[in-house]
This record gives C-alpha cells, sequence and structure tokens, in this order.
C-alpha cells in the first residue's frame, strides 16, 4: 500500500505543476482505493483544452483582444458541463483544477454529466452591454464546434449571468437552429429553470438540513456565519433563516457585519441594494473580515472565495462545522487541520452541487421542450442532494473517514468506472 501511494504522490506533484492543490483531495481518494498509477492518470488527465483569441472592437473604436478558454475534464457519464467565468484571472491553468471540480461534483450526486470549466479573460464591469454582447457572441462563433447540448453545456459562473446564456443560445441557434440546450442558466423565458439562480444557495440549506438529520438533530436555534453575500452566501442566509437558523454574521468584499441576537436577511439585503455593501447595517454591528471568521458558531458557511482557510486559519476556527459554499475554500493543508481537531467539513462537491444539479433539470426540460414547475425543482433537488448525503454519512461511518475523503471516494470510484468501461 504504502509503495502505491508513493508511486501515485510521484505522479500527482507533475500533474500538481499544472493543476491545483485541491487534486490532493483526489489524488487521497485514490490512494485510499488503492488505484494505480494508470488509473491515477486516467482520472487526473483532462480530455481537450481550447483556447480562442477575440480581438473586440471596442466602443471608442480601440481593438483589444481577449481570450477564450474552454477546459474540458471527462465526459464519460455524460456531456461536458460547467461554468463559463468572465475575469481577468481566467487563464487554463485556473480553470484546469475547476472542470476536475466539476466532474467530481456531476459523479457524486450522480448527473448524467461530465466536467468543464471555461471564461473569457475580461472584466465584465469594464465593458459596455454592447461589448459584453459582442465578446460572447464572438466566444460561440470561435467555440461552437466545442460546445452543444449533447457535447458541452457551460452555464453561469463568476462574473456571467442569464443574460450572457441567452445569448450563447440565440448565437448558438443562428448556427444550428434552435438549441435551447446549449447552455443552462438562462432565463426562464427562454428555456430556464425556475429556481436556477438560488439553486447553490438553497442546496446548502438542504445539505445542512440532511446533516442535522443524520445527527439526529435540528438546524432552528443553531448558529451560522457566512461569508459572501453573492449569489450563493445570499441565498443560503435566506434559506437557512427561514430553516430557524440564526444569522450572527454576514460579509462581503467590503467587510463584516455581526449580531449575536440574529440578523434580519431581508432587511441586510435592502441595506445592501442601497448602500453598495453590508457595512453600517443598523442591525448589527461592523467586524473585519478575519475576525467574523474566527466568530464562535455551530455553521461556518464560506460562500465567496477559494483558500480562505489555510493551516494557521484553521487551527483558530471556532465553528462546529465548516460548510463550503465556494469551490475549494478549505485548502488540503487546512482541512487536515480541521480533521484534527474533529471539525466536520461538508464539501464543496457535495454542499455546493445545488447549481448544477437545477442546470441538469434545466438541460433535460430543454430536451423534452416540457417546463417543471418550481415545486418539481426543489422536490427533485431535494431528493438528489439528499440521496447524495446518504451515500456520503453511510461511506464516511462505514469507512471511518472525514465526510471530505467519503464524498470522494464516492465520485472518483465512479468517475474511474465509468472511465474504464469506456477507455478500454
Ligand atoms: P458572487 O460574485 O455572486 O458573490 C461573491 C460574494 O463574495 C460577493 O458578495 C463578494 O462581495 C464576496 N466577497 C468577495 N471577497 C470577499 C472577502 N474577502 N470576504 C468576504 N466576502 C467576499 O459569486 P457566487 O456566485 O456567490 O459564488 C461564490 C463562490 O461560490 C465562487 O467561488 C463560485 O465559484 C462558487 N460557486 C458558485 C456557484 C453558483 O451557482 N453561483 C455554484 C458553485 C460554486
Amino acid at each position: 500500500m504504502a509503495k502505491k501511494s508513493a508511486r501515485v504522490h510521484d505522479r500527482v506533484k507533475s500533474v500538481r505543476e499544472e493543476m491545483h492543490e485541491s487534486m490532493q483531495f483526489l489524488k487521497e481518494a485514490a490512494v485510499a482505493l488503492d488505484y494505480s498509477d494508470r488509473e491515477y492518470q486516467l482520472l487526473a488527465g483532462l480530455s481537450r483544452e481550447v483556447r480562442v483569441a477575440m480581438p473586440l472592437q471596442r466602443d471608442d473604436g480601440s481593438i483589444e483582444t481577449y481570450y477564450g478558454y474552454r477546459v474540458q475534464h471527462h465526459n464519460a457519464l455524460g456531456p461536458y458541463k460547467g461554468g463559463l467565468r468572465y475575469h481577468p484571472s481566467v487563464n487554463l491553468n485556473a480553470l484546469r483544477w475547476l472542470a476536475c471540480l466539476m466532474s467530481l461534483k456531476t459523479a457524486l450526486v450522480g448527473l448524467p454529466l461530465g466536467g468543464a470549466k471555461g471564461g473569457i479573460d475580461c472584466d465584465p464591469k469594464l465593458l459596455s452591454r454592447r461589448e459584453l454582447r459582442s465578446l460572447t457572441r464572438y466566444f460561440v462563433q470561435k467555440m461552437h464546434r466545442n460546445i452543444g447540448p449533447n457535447l458541452d453545456i457551460p452555464a453561469p459562473d463568476v462574473g456571467t449571468n442569464a443574460q450572457v446564456m441567452a445569448w450563447i443560445q440565440d448565437e448558438y441557434s443562428v448556427i444550428y437552429g434552435y438549441t435551447p440546450g446549449v447552455v443552462t442558466g438562462k432565463p426562464t423565458l427562454v428555456g430556464g429553470a425556475a429556481g436556477r439562480e438560488s439553486a447553490t444557495g438553497r442546496g446548502l440549506g438542504i445539505v445542512m438540513q440532511q446533516y442535522a438529520h443524520h445527527r439526529a438533530d435540528e438546524l432552528p436555534n443553531k448558529t451560522a456565519v457566512i461569508q459572501g453575500f453573492g449569489n450563493v452566501g445570499l441565498y443560503a442566509a435566506m434559506d437557512l433563516m427561514n430553516r430557524g437558523v440564526k444569522i450572527i454574521a454576514v460579509s462581503d468584499s467590503s467587510g463584516g457585519v455581526t449580531n449575536k441576537a440574529g440578523i434580519d436577511v431581508q432587511q441586510l439585503v435592502k441595506h445592501k441594494n442601497a448602500t453598495g455593501s453590508v457595512l453600517g447595517f443598523d442591525g448589527a454591528r461592523d467586524i473585519d473580515h478575519q475576525a467574523l471568521l474566527k466568530l464562535k458558531c455551530n455553521f461556518l458557511v464560506l460562500a465567496a472565495l477559494s483558500s480562505v482557510v489555510d493551516e494557521a486559519l484553521a487551527r483558530r476556527l471556532k465553528a462546529d462545522v465548516v460548510v463550503e459554499g465556494a469551490n475549494n475554500p478549505v485548502t488540503y493543508a487546512g482541512d487536515l487541520v480541521l480533521r484534527d481537531r474533529d471539525i466536520i467539513v461538508l464539501p464543496d462537491i457535495l454542499a455546493s452541487t445545488g447549481g448544477v444539479v437545477v442546470s441538469y433539470f434545466e438541460w433535460v426540460q430543454n430536451i423534452q421542450h416540457m417546463p417543471w414547475s418550481e415545486e418539481q425543482i426543489t422536490e427533485e433537488l431535494t431528493s438528489r442532494l439528499a440521496s447524495a448525503c446518504d451515500a456520503v454519512f453511510a461511506v464516511a461511518t462505514g469507512q471511518n473517514c472525514s465526510l471530505r475523503e467519503a464524498a470522494h471516494r464516492i465520485a472518483t470510484e465512479r468517475l474511474k468506472e465509468a472511465l474504464w468501461i469506456t477507455a478500454f
């Protein structure tokens, strides 16, 4: 076993040079499942990477060249699936591990989809609506052979939204005829699923509820601290408040606010809409980013950035449970410390899958040309996530490992089986 672990480790080092430290979690699973080096390589490797140059004429007449990317990790279980990110930091390296993470998410929740990630290295806040539309349409003109409802289905991610998806659908349909299933996260009027926008945040609430059941516990009167008040954090806060959880602190990029008696999330949303940040909210006092993360609470929900909890911070957290709403907010080293301290982590590949599950429902609806009601979507979402939670809790108990290790083992095994069947 030790020998095999060492072999895998050597290969992981080289893969990590071009991928991300979160690949350590995949490596751990491969070692625990006693996979050979060849099997691990099959899992860690990528199917395809595409980079396209897009010279855009700006509104002032100048030309600026942007680069668009799509990284496809695997499609053994179904078409590639993953977000499209518009951000200056977008590059192949940044997208590779995110594509792999998508594969693990779809595999864990049993979706017939693979994993991918893509984007454009632009700052959408600095582009006019016309520039953004032109760039998006240009991306489709250059990339259309690599996406499609049976090939690769993008969705909104950082810096993109339902409008961007609508432009993609339209440009793709110009080439191939009406094809709503080429993207998910569209406006409902043009084929989007009801409740897609709130799905990741609501999914966090569902997973936390399942965790409480698993512990024969209840959510009402538990306390939560939420880092991030965007798409994931805001809807998670609302969902948790509706489940009776007391939200005692919330932060956004400008800082945080806290109130031990609980924050009224609806009022905080109004305040943020009016002032642009959570700071200065009447119903709470301001608190800085680091102090907020170290507050004593039942649940610390990380819904903003990657690599927030490193080894040092992990030693100082006072939460009972860390919930990963963002992608990889706890580093590998941080995770090892949390395991030592018996702080539970509800891992990203389980907790933040609500969005991709509802994206899957949208894709199914588009193929069937039959919209579902929001109630049906919520019911199916709850049922899918509950099954995934049950599987993860059972493996964690049976194999005496953390929930993250359990989730990675299940997802990795499914991926490996599918890749093996299709490749050999
Ligand atoms: P978003 O841009 O809507 O919101 C991000 C929030 O984080 C904003 O409120 C921002 O102010 C805040 N933030 C930024 N820096 C911060 C800091 N230092 N401290 C506290 N808050 C800070 O993004 P989102 O869609 O909510 O996504 C959040 C994370 O979750 C990202 O990592 C994303 O990749 C991941 N994720 C999103 C989805 C989804 O469906 N939106 C699904 C899975 C994973």
